[in-house]
């Protein structure tokens, strides 16, 4: 067995050795590679961590590779560790595979000791310096290495410029700092029972096992779980020898990025702070200079830097960010990495790189993201605006949404009819509350996670929300909000921020977003609001470019969740190729829910039919409506699915009704009506109603009630074909679990469309399918496929009833928990589980394909917008996505991604 290699000097390594050497470690020693000047130095593997992290202790192989390699670097520089003469100073940094700024930990100047700070001194020609340099030293190794309360050494050194009367750092002299050099020892001493040690490579031992253990302190884990990183990866360490940009005015250090990272302005962009350590950049103690003046004060670095930028950004074709020191006129380079942006800045810059060619069109489709088109999309608060907070919820469908708070439907609707904007306050919302979010700008609720209904339906509609403040009482019986002690009655401004979740007292101006206008009516008229602004029509072209560049190569369609014909309008201005789900069950809200309950409160076939007849004709005019805006375009109509109880009023307020109605001795038919109403709303009671009375057993249960919408489906294309459209409807029934059910529906609509077909002489040749929504159906989706001609995967009720989690309450009940302890890092109706949830997927495409090798499938769960969860559906082999009409550009940029990428990681496999 070969030995393992633990240590690799810069010169053995490369780019592409992140997983080995950690980020940093991979770009130092491609930067070598590169011939570019970077002090000497190795790097610890993160092999060696996990070995430490697993073993408790440093394998002893690394202290012979450490040696081996100090060694390297010593005769590299020509000066050596501890010497009396020329010593040699290290630093000692961490690097995992992805960045952790500031999580983990650095120490520097390792290699001082009471006999190497007056060499040092020597060689430096600046005494205080020296000394400075080993203070730093005993501070940052006390406080990271030793564990000592960092407190102590900041008293100290705040007493001691008290008793010199300055109040910077800087202002101490070299006595003064010696003085302190001596107190700082102390403290060690006290605080450890041990002296500091003096021996340079105890320090540099000790400073390495601390970058190991440094992986497991509670701020790196808390980190990794937010940023969805592995706890088992361990960070490896960079050792490497100490340049000093604090030397004198020909010195000094900075921070350049290739392009503006901001704006993703072509041309260099950085800052330069002469004679200063890196961390003062950092820490802001100065003013640091644009970049353009180190020209002024250092011709030849400057063009030794600008040429190194041009290396760096040509090889690896892409935004760099660079971090350099200048040591008496000599540059060094000491970090590079491709570098964060901005959205805006991310889609310029790639473009850009483009039309340099630098990159090819599909490797820019790769450097953008949908979550960063998304938020090229909303709306935003002005940053600049005062702006008083009450309460944090979550940021469930983002926007910026300012308007009159409102408690109820009529309040939402009579407002908005008088021209106000609305804020739709609720403890949580209902399909009922329909009427008032159309009418609002934005839904504020005090329960509820992000798939619950208000963020689903805003979602939908394009609608900012914040769910789950529960620091608010809403008080709807009072009108009020209550926070602490403030109260908030009803017409009183709030501002919500769909995306951080906040919510502020009165008004917050909003700026609008350019590639949101671009989005809803096209590239000539955004660059004509832009007013020529050149940043702002460079970005509009650069996602143009790129989202038609995604759209030429996706494979999967997307479509759109829409109810309405304006939905779908809106759909299709985005780039819908279809609706994928029509939820047919809002169009029963309003006023035709009376019908609704008529057809529940039915004593006779009759009576039910009555109410059915009542409804056809308005069903028809809504399917004329959709249909007419989707003409020539697939149009999934889904029968109606929700438990019946959500169109009936609420069991407790009805009863209280009654009985306050029957002591006050009321009579007469609006009671006895009544009192037939509550006796129906406890018999369909039903302790768990999403497990309950819904979907195709609704269909079942109350015959007449699928048969209505068939009809009115049939109807509405027979009209249509009319006028000359070519409606494209597909018939969908709601949580098959049984091929059996499928069929008895499909049997029933066989019959009416055939009778429609009939009396009309127009061949109506409707697909049915079905969503699979339950475990079993994707388990028995060989047998489904046999009665289908397509399955769309409803992944909110497959995670559903996949986890056991109801999807209304876990989001605020216990995911925070699950969150915390790491069983969940991202709530599954968020992002498609795809070991579970995925899996069922999985199986039910394959079931239903071995039976039709073509079989369409599609999803329309919340997941169909999620940019992970589209991957993962372009990979499974799903026909299309379908989104709320919002998301329609994400996902189309995000399938384009997905056929991109799949093709990379295949052409390399
Ligand atoms: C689903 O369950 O994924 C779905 C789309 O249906 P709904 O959200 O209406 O239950
Ligand atoms: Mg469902």
């Amino acid at each position: 067995m070969t030995q393992q290699q633990y240590v690799y000097m810069f010169s053995e390594g490369d780019r592409d050795q992140k997983d080995l050497l950690g980020g940093k470690g991979a770009n130092l020693a491609e930067m070598v590679k590169l011939g570019l000047p970077v002090p000497p130095g190795f790097t610890i593997s993160t092999n060696a961590c996990r070995a430490y992290l697993s073993e408790g202790k440093v394998p002893p192989e690394v202290r012979v590779e450490v040696t081996r390699s100090v060694r390297d670097v010593e005769d590299q520089i020509g000066r050596h560790l501890g010497d009396s003469e020329e010593p040699l100073l290290l630093s000692v940094r961490s690097g995992a595979k992805f960045s952790m700024p500031g999580m983990m930990e650095t120490v520097l100047n390792v290699g001082l000791n009471d006999d190497t700070v007056g060499p040092l001194a020597d060689f430096a020609g600046d005494e205080r310096f020296a000394w400075d340099s080993y203070r730093r030293l005993i501070q940052m190794f006390g406080k990271t290495v030793l564990d000592i309360d960092s407190d102590l050494f900041s008293d100290a050194l705040d007493a001691r410029k008290e008793a010199a009367g300055v109040t910077a750092d800087i202002d101490l002299d070299a006595e003064q700092l010696k003085a302190l050099v001596k107190e700082y020892k102390e403290i060690v001493e006290r605080k450890t029972g041990t002296p500091f040690p003096q021996s340079p490579r105890k320090q540099l031992d000790m400073a390495i096992e601390a970058v190991f253990r440094s992986w497991n302190t509670e701020r790196a884990r808390l980190y990794r779980r937010r940023e969805r990183i592995p706890d088992d990866l361990g960070t490896a360490v960079n050792v490497q020898a100490m340049v000093f940009g604090n030397l004198a005015d020909a010195s000094g250090t900075g921070v350049c990025f290739t392009r503006d990272p901001s704006s993703g302005h072509s041309g260099v962009y950085g800052d330069y702070l002469a004679n200063a350590q890196g961390e003062d950049v950092v820490a802001g103690i100065r003013n640091t200079l644009p970049l353009a003046e180190l020209e002024k004060l250092d011709k030849s670095a400057y063009r030794e830097l600008r040429s190194a930028m041009r290396r760096l950004e040509t090889h690896y074709r892409d935004l760099c960010d660079i971090e350099f020191t200048i040591e008496r006129g000599h540059l060094w380079m000491l970090q590079t990495r491709v570098g964060k942006r901005t959205p805006a800045a991310a889609f310029r810059v790639a473009t850009q790189l483009v039309d340099e060619a630098l990159i090819t069109m599909d490797e820019a489709l790769e450097r953008v993201t949908g979550e960063q088109l998304n938020q090229l999309l909303f709306p935003q608060f002005d940053p600049e605006a005062e702006r008083v907070l009450l309460a944090t919820g979550m940021g469930a469908s983002p926007g910026a949404a300012v308007g009159e708070v409102a408690f109820d439907n009529e309040s939402a609707t009579s407002r908005k009819a008088d021209g106000h904007d609305v804020i739709l306050v609720r403890r949580e919302t209902s399909p009922e509350d329909l009427p008032g979010m159309i009418a609002a700008v934005g839904v504020l609720t005090a329960r509820g996670g992000k798939t619950s209904h208000a963020a689903v339906v805003a979602r939908g509609m394009g609608m900012c929300a914040v769910v789950g403040a529960d620091d608010l009482v809403v008080d709807v019986a009072h009108k009020q909000i209550r926070v602490g002690e403030r109260v908030i009655n009803e017409g009183d401004v709030i501002a919500i921020d769909g995306k951080s979740g906040e919510v502020f007292l009165g008004d917050v101006p909003v700026v609008d977003s350019p590639v949101m206008t671009y989005i809803s009516d096209g590239l000539e008229a955004a660059k004509a609001a832009s007013d020529g602004d050149v940043e702002t029509d460079e970005l509009l072209d650069a996602v143009h470019r790129l989202l038609t560049h995604a759209d030429d190569r996706r494979r999967l369609r997307v479509r759109a969740n829409a109810d309405t014909g304006e939905d779908a309008e809106r759909a299709r201005a985005r780039g819908a190729e279809g609706i994928g789900l029509c939820r047919t069950e809002h169009q029963f809200l309003g006023d035709r829910r009376k019908n609704i309950e008529a057809v529940i409160v039915a004593e006779t076939d009759e009576d039910r039919q009555a109410a059915f007849d009542e409804l056809l004709p308005l069903q028809r005019a809504d399917f004329i409506e959709l249909l007419a805006a989707m003409d020539g375009l697939p149009t999934t109509i889904r029968l109606i699915d929700p438990p019946l109880h959500e169109f009936l009023p609420n069991i407790t307020d009805l009863s209280v009704e009654v009985a306050l109605a029957e002591e006050r001795g009321e009579s007469g038919p609006e009671l006895e009506r009544a009192k037939v109403l509550l006796e129906a709303v406890r018999r369909t009671h039903e302790q768990n109603p999403m497990l309950g009375l819904r979907g195709v057993r609704l269909g079942l249960r109350f015959p007449g009630l699928f048969a209505l919408q068939i009809r009115a489906i049939g109807e509405a294309v027979v009209e249509l074909r009319k006028q000359g459209k070519d409606p494209q409807p597909e018939i969908m029934v709601p949580l098959i679990g049984s091929v059996r059910e499928l069929y008895l529906v499909r049997g029933e609509a066989e019959e009416i469309l055939a009778e429609i077909g009939k009396t009309s002489g127009e061949a109506l040749d409707v697909p049915i399918g079905c969503m699979i929504e339950l475990p079993r159906a994707a388990l028995t989706a060989r047998r489904i496929a046999h009665a289908a001609d397509f399955f769309s995967f409803g992944t909110n009720d497959l995670t559903q009833t996949t986890w056991g989690f109801s999807r209304d309450d876990v989001e605020t009940e216990f995911f925070p928990a699950y969150f915390d302890n790491g069983v969940l890092t991202i709530s599954p109706f968020e992002t498609l589980d795809e070991y579970g949830v995925g899996r069922l997927v999985e199986i039910g495409v394959e079931g239903g394909r071995s039976v039709k090798e073509n079989l369409k499938t599609g999803v329309c769960g919340e997941h169909g917008g999620d940019p992970e969860s589209i991957h993962f559906f372009h990979r499974t082999g799903l026909d299309y996505v379908s989104c709320s009409p919002f998301r329609v550009p994400v996902a189309r940029l995000e399938a384009g991604r997905a056929a991109v990428m799949t093709r990379d990681a295949s052409s390399t496999a």
